[in-house]
């Protein structure tokens, strides 16, 4: 649903693409503040940033713990679900 005119504030599915980029690196200012703009008004966004949030993190823990191996299985049904959700 893209139904802004402002070429500058993405839409929903831009969005949540940069919400996802940002959690790796830094947006250029442009693209940060439409994402800005764009979670200020876009509940399910907001949601879908925290969401992404909680699993990086969650991940960055279990990677700092040196003895925590995950079984591989576990692991590549984790990656499986996790992808499904954000693409
Ligand atoms: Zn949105």
């Amino acid at each position: 649903m893209d139904t802004h005119k402002q070429g500058w504030i993405p839409c929903c599915e831009e969005a949540t693409l940069l919400a996802e980029r940002s959690l790796q690196q830094k947006l250029p200012f442009w693209r940060h503040m439409g994402l800005r703009v764009h979670l200020l008004y876009c509940k399910y966004c907001r949601r879908f940033l925290k969401q992404s949030r909680q699993i990086a993190e969650a991940a960055a823990k279990m990677q700092q713990h040196e003895d925590f191996t995950l079984d591989p299985q576990v692991k590549a049904e984790w990656e499986s679900l996790i992808s499904r959700k954000i693409n």
